[in-house]
């Protein structure tokens, strides 16, 4: 394979030191990795400095026209970031596929939208225009289950905007975005995107730096809450995308056979390691225990394995730290629930866990109560409609939230007192680039995507003459 490097001022260059990084499928190095130390850190931001009054100065169609450009050399190297990405990741090679594909397509798209001027008043006493101008340079920090589709919501805004940036991807699945940054490094000016990595040390300075403007952060509410303390010091912009603990609610018209799929869709896609995956499952009690077992059935037939090998469906949990979270949940599970299908770490090399099904379990456990970030569904038993949505709102967080139902309307008006960024209907996890995205309460604070999530990546300037 070949080496990898870091992106600092459009040269690629070696860390001041090394680490491995492991493929969670059989626990074995997997290639060697630059590290990057806190003076490449502050290079990176001088570097993003120095190049953003250039950048910032082109015209917007010229800055549209690289992040299309990456959008290009994203899809014409699917496949070698694709493997890449599974290597690293875990995740099956069709997911991973789906994944880079998808990042192309948030490049295309964001890549195309415009920035422009609002006139507010034109009178005889005032002329009033609203402008937006960039910020500066952004520090981006990733996590480690979609690395380079979240690196596609943040970059391509950032760029278009006319600022520059310093990317971090999480320790334990840097390689993607490493050779991404390759790739593209021709396509931008030398400094427009640097990107380094670290061992989980260097978030903090990136934070802290006095010459980074704004951080957009995807990762826990633990770790946003530091990010957010350090950004204070300079009063930083935040755009902070954090955990949840999705509701499903199953209203009692809703056909079990027909939804079972979407379900389990839903909450297991990249092993139920997604912010806005399905993580509780409310069903009605004239339809629990029929729910139960069609998803039980899914469970059962789905393939775990190494996400390399053809018809996988599941592949490992991301790292050791997630695997040994996962199974205190098991524990709990067992503890206050019934398993009807997986409940067991899988006796093999790699963090792999048979995709379990809960029942007869209630808030008051941790499965319930916390986020499980992993294959683990518990599936809660209802009979009240205004208890249910206590419960869906029982929780400080609130990123997303679904309603099945055979009547739109009656969903519609449910989804209505859910306190969740995005309600679905139906469906779980739809996510577009058109469409803004963001947590309430303590899941975030912003929005991604979209013309809304663009103006967050910009300085609202008023023109009055
Ligand atoms: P994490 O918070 O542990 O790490 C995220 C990133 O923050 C990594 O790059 C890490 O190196 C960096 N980091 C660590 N300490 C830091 C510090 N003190 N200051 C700044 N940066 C620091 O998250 P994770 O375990 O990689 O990801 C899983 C979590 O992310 C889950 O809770 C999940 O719900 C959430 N997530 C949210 C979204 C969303 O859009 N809302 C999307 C994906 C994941």
């Amino acid at each position: 394979m070949k080496p990898f490097h870091l992106l600092i001022n459009g040269r690629l260059v070696q860390g001041d030191s090394q680490m491995p990084v492991l493929n969670p499928a059989n626990e074995e190095v997997f290639a060697d990795c630059p590290r990057a130390s806190l003076r490449q850190l502050n290079e990176a931001v001088a570097a993003a400095k120095a190049a953003f009054p250039a950048w910032a100065a082109r015209p917007i169609a010229e800055r549209r026209a690289a992040v299309i450009k990456m959008a290009e050399v994203i899809e014409a190297n699917a496949e070698e970031l694709s493997r890449l990405l599974t290597s690293e990741q875990g995740k099956p090679l069709a997911e991973a596929t789906w994944e880079v594909m998808g990042a192309a397509g948030f490049f295309r798209y964001l890549g195309s939208l415009d920035l422009s001027m609002r006139v507010i008043e034109d009178s005889e006493t005032r002329k009033v225009e609203a402008h937006r101008r960039p910020l500066g340079v952004i520090g981006a920090i990733i996590p480690w289950n979609f690395p380079l589709l979240i690196a596609a919501f943040k970059l391509p805004p950032a760029l278009i905007a006319g600022n520059t940036i310093v990317l971090k991807p999480s320790p334990t699945t840097p390689l993607t975005t490493l050779r991404f940054a390759e790739l593209v490094a021709d396509i931008l000016p030398p400094g427009v995107l640097n990107v380094i990595t670290d061992a989980n040390d260097l978030g903090e300075a990136l934070t802290l730096h006095p010459d980074i403007r704004k951080i957009t952060f995807t990762g826990s509410t633990a770790t946003g809450r530091k990010v957010m303390a350090g950004a204070a010091e300079t009063l930083k912009r935040l755009t902070l995308e954090l955990g949840g603990n999705d509701a499903g609610i199953v209203l009692d018209d809703a056909d079990p056979k027909k939804i079972a799929q979407a379900i389990f869709d839903g909450a297991f896609m990249n092993n139920g390691q997604v912010c806005l995956a399905l993580k509780r499952l409310y069903v009605h009690e004239s339809i629990y225990d029929e729910m139960c077992e069609e998803l039980a059935v899914i469970a059962r037939n789905a393939v775990v394995d190494d996400g390399m090998k053809q018809g996988a469906r599941l592949g490992p949990l991301q790292n050791k730290m997630q695997f040994e979270k996962v199974k205190e949940f098991l524990d709990d599970a067992h503890k206050h629930g019934t398993v009807i299908a997986g409940g067991q770490p899988i006796d093999r090399p790699g963090y792999f866990i048979q995709p379990t099904i809960v029942r007869d379990i209630a808030e008051g456990s941790r499965l319930v109560d916390e986020e499980q970030f992993g294959p683990v569904l518990p599936v809660i038993k209802y009979s009240d409609m205004d208890d249910v949505i206590r419960q869906a709102n029982g929780t400080d967080y609130g990123l997303g939230a679904s309603v099945w139902s055979s009547d739109r309307d009656r969903a519609h008006a449910i989804a209505r007192r859910i306190e969740a960024g995005t309600v679905w209907i139906n469906k779980h996890l739809d996510l577009a680039p058109n469409v803004p995205f963001g947590g309430a309460k303590q899941s975030g604070i912003g929005v991604e995507f979209a013309e809304e999530g663009l103006v967050e990546f910009t300085q609202l300037q008023i023109i009055n003459a």
